[in-house]
């Protein structure tokens, strides 16, 4: 893997991106050489003296479509690396999942995402791109705040970023899976306690404890991953945990004090 990793904006809206290096674990690793981060502004590609990055579309409708030059001239303005992966950003594309993160990080050297704007592009920037990625089913007026998450979602991945890789590896969506309860001091606060199990000191018990959490907590907020967990287990092992048997009546479990909302 070629360091830093390199991560490419198009954007209309380059300041938006100017917080990024500046705080916390992202802006650290950034300020450590783990990733740099560049924009590029379709507009100083426009080839008119106006620097018109929109227009109106062909048919008719309503709003400006981003024309195809600036964007096409911003890209091949980029310095390019072997293993470089280029993502547009689009209520359209596919919804974006940590496997496409854990893929990027590990497969690639280079992200570029392309970001849209106003009624979206024309449709020749889109053969631009190696992938359409989605942050949701819902649309935002650009696709700034999906690349953000990309960036986000991207550098803490990369080996040397977190303080603790460990945690990589059982949190939310890493292994199928949603992260177990998490408690910290005090052991009673207003009324509701921290689990004996996890005060016990018995660290078997509490791996059996947070992986049997694991599993409710994915099957009631997530039955879909839940059902995949299952049939990947099952291809894998060839047999699901038949001890694995929970149902809305037993997800309440007084003696380990989880307080569950009411579903
Ligand atoms: N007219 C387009 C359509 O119906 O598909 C939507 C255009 S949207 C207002 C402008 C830009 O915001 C898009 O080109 C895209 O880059 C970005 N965008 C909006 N919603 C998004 C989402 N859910 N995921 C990723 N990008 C999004």
């Amino acid at each position: 893997m070629k360091y830093p990793y390199r991560l490419d904006v198009l954007t209309l809206f380059p300041k938006a991106f100017s917080l990024i290096g500046e705080y916390g674990v992202i802006g650290k690793a950034i300020e450590s050489g783990l990733a740099e981060l560049h924009t590029h502004n379709p507009r100083e590609f426009a080839n008119d003296r106006y620097r018109k990055v929109d227009d109106q579309p062909y048919g008719g409708g309503p709003g400006m479509v981003l024309k195809p030059e600036p964007f096409f001239a911003a890209i091949e303005s980029i310095p390019s690396r072997s293993r470089r992966r280029v993502v547009l950003l689009s209520p359209q594309g596919s919804l974006l999942r940590q496997k496409d993160l854990q893929r990027w990080s590990i497969d690639h050297d280079q992200l570029i995402l392309i970001c849209g704007s106003y009624e979206g592009f024309d449709e020749r920037i889109r053969s631009l791109a190696d992938e359409e990625i989605s942050l949701g089913d819902f649309v935002l007026t650009g696709g700034e705040v999906p690349a953000m998450s990309i960036i986000n979602g991207l550098i803490r991945l990369l080996p040397g970023t977190l303080g603790a890789p460990e945690s990589l590896v059982e949190e939310s969506h890493a292994s199928g899976l949603l992260e177990h309860p998490q408690y910290t001091r005090p052991a009673e606060f207003r009324g509701m306690y921290v689990p004996d199990i996890l005060r016990s000191g018995d660290h078997s018990a509490i791996l059996d404890w947070r992986e049997k959490q694991r599993k409710i907590r994915t099957e009631f907020r997530r039955p879909d991953l839940y059902l995949n967990w299952l049939n990947k287990k099952s291809n894998s092992n060839k047999e699901v945990d038949s001890s694995t048997n929970f149902s809305r009546n037993n997800i309440v479990d007084k003696e380990f004090g989880i307080i569950y909302p009411d579903w």
